[in-house]
């Protein structure tokens, strides 16, 4: 089995999960899966509810940028997640446990240790192997409605092809030089997914596992926030997922959302990525 393997039925067979995944959407294309699953959370769809494709015609991450991932190369899938016991500024738990199980999926699959990004990437050698997409829906009472984290993971993608990626992209089949399955790598990301958003539900905080692995802490960086642009001192992140950046002015300020560089660049902190 190496990128041929995918449909609902296989799907729903092969899960370990109790209600992630339950029930799976699967289409071999599609527009978009996020917007599918917004459509269907709109309807009433349940917890848990995944759309999957082998391929999305307008995939795309934040800020309407474009995904890109040939045809059964990638897992590509949006997971519906109903917290209605979080406040509406902690829905960035949603999104680190996920990119915290992406990183246990792919250690237990391939024995790679990714590092997170902040805000919402997986890396690996310094290139991205995953992204996440988290779109939240809060009701008239100020309460989380909805939250949908789509992901898209280069799996078996040959980013040769693909020349204005292959400087920055990387999939798990180029780092460890053969195929990689994509229906073990899938059931083992949503069981990870459930347990974790489970300890969540229980009242676990995941941002000081999420901050121990996050690239750039401890770092400097320049960020580019809807803000402005600043350069400083990555010190820590807030418990809302926020960048806390120390300035060279001695101001500390908080940036959500933003795209950071690193003005030196780790090497998967010396191998020492998500445990
Ligand atoms: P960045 O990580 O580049 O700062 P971002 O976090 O906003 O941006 P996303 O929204 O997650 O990125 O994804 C969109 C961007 O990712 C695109 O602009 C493109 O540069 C890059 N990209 C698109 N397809 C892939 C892929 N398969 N693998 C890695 N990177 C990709």
């Amino acid at each position: 089995m190496t990128g041929y393997d995918l449909s609902a039925e296989v799907i729903t067979a092969a899960l370990m999960t109790r209600w992630v995944g339950r029930p799976t959407v699967f289409h071999r294309t599609t527009s978009s899966t996020q917007d599918e699953l917004k459509r269907l959370a709109e309807q009433g769809a349940t917890e848990g509810t995944l759309v999957i494709a082998d391929e999305q015609l307008c995939g795309r991450g934040r800020m309407a940028r474009k995904w890109i991932a040939p045809a059964r190369s990638s897992l590509l899938f949006s997971i519906l997640f109903r917290p209605t016991f979080l406040l509406p500024n902690r829905a960035q738990w949603v999104t680190m446990v996920c990119a915290l199980a992406i990183a246990d999926a792919v250690y237990e699959v391939t024995g790679l240790r990714p590092n997170l990004k902040w805000p919402n990437d997986v890396l690996l050698r310094d290139k991205k192997l995953a992204g996440i997409l988290t779109e939240i829906e809060i009701s008239q009472e100020n309460k989380i409605a909805w939250v949908i984290v789509g992901m898209g993971l280069n799996v078996n993608v040959d980013f040769s092809q693909l020349p204005e990626l292959s400087g920055t992209a990387i999939s798990l089949s180029e780092a460890i030089g053969r195929p990689v399955a994509r229906l073990p790598l899938l059931t083992s990301l949503l069981s990870h997914v459930e347990r974790r958003y489970e300890a969540l539900r229980a009242g676990h905080s995941p941002v000081s596992e999420w901050a121990a692995h996050l690239l750039p802490l401890g770092q400097e960086v320049t960020v580019v926030a809807p803000e402005g642009t600043f350069s400083g001192f990555a010190e820590s992140v807030d418990e809302t997922g926020a960048l806390l950046l120390h300035l060279p002015d001695g101001r500390t300020i908080s940036i959500l959302v933003g795209d950071v560089t690193l003005r030196r660049k780790t090497s998967e902190r010396e191998n020492n990525g998500v445990k």
